[in-house]
């Protein structure tokens, strides 16, 4: 009997669990369930409020709610990351094919994957093995998310078509602008932000001295190849990220500056 296994992979749906940074009441959430609705079987867990800039902070100080809106979308008293890991390894009955973790209002590129929940979700699905996709609108003013949907949609059916051959982590920044606008797709390098603004103090109704960590610095790096030029030019900016943070090219200096042998 010969069973054609590729028709019948093809046939099962996908399961995509979702998250993000910015809470599960956020649009671009909502928009990205809506654009992948009928890619494969959708499970939301996600923050219950804004937590952008979490970066992969898990909480192990105290213990996590786990609620059902009624639109069905789960939410958890913690950080993105929280979410992923809870949804991987104590709420799914299977392990998820993908996470995608967005759409976040805001671009992040360069040093902002270093701080972002965004990417922490997309970061936690793929140290549980799963591959994960981040995906950012690059404005702050959020006109397009559709754009960003549609985006996200055509990865996930390429993904579902030709599954990639190792792990992947794909960090993904979408201009602003209406899908027809887009010039396409650039893979590209994260760029560098010069230093954040400087932090912003005011004064509580209490007489208390209060501090705003002030906005991320300008794009210093932003050269042809980096995601800022790609998005910049009106490209969708794929970075394949790696988590190793090894600075391989330091270790002879630190060892020659300790006087070490080997
Ligand atoms: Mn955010």
């Amino acid at each position: 009997m010969n069973i054609d296994f590729s028709i019948s992979s093809a046939l099962t749906p996908m399961r995509i669990l979702l998250s993000n940074d910015d809470g599960y009441l956020a649009p671009g959430l909502v928009q990205l369930a809506e654009s992948l609705a009928d890619t494969g079987d959708i499970t939301v867990v996600a923050p219950e409020r804004n937590r952008s800039g979490a970066s992969n902070s898990l909480t192990l100080d105290m213990p996590l709610h786990l609620r059902r809106a009624a639109n069905g979308y789960m939410y958890v008293s913690g950080t993105p990351t929280d979410c992923v890991h809870l949804a991987v390894t104590g709420v799914l009955e299977h392990q998820p094919d993908m996470v995608v973790s967005g759409i976040n209002l805001g671009a992040n590129m360069g040093d902002d994957t270093i701080y972002s929940g965004t990417v922490a979700a997309a970061t936690e699905g793929y140290l549980l093995g799963v591959p994960s996709i981040a995906i950012s609108l690059a404005s702050f003013e959020g006109r397009y998310f559709a754009t960003a949907g549609r985006v996200a949609r055509e990865l996930v059916q390429r993904f579902r078509e030709r599954p990639f051959a190792e792990p992947v982590l794909l960090n993904v920044n979408v201009p602003d602008v209406p899908y027809d606008e887009l010039r396409g797709t650039r893979i590209t390098r994260l760029g560098r932000r010069h230093k954040a603004e400087p932090a912003v103090k005011s004064i509580s109704p209490r007489g208390e001295t209060l501090y705003w960590i002030g906005a991320a610095g300008p794009a210093a790096d932003a050269g042809e190849g980096t995601d800022f030029h790609a998005v910049e030019q009106g490209w969708v900016s794929i970075t394949p990220l790696q988590i190793d943070l090894t600075h391989a090219g330091q270790m002879p200096g630190v060892r020659r500056w300790l006087d070490l042998e080997q």
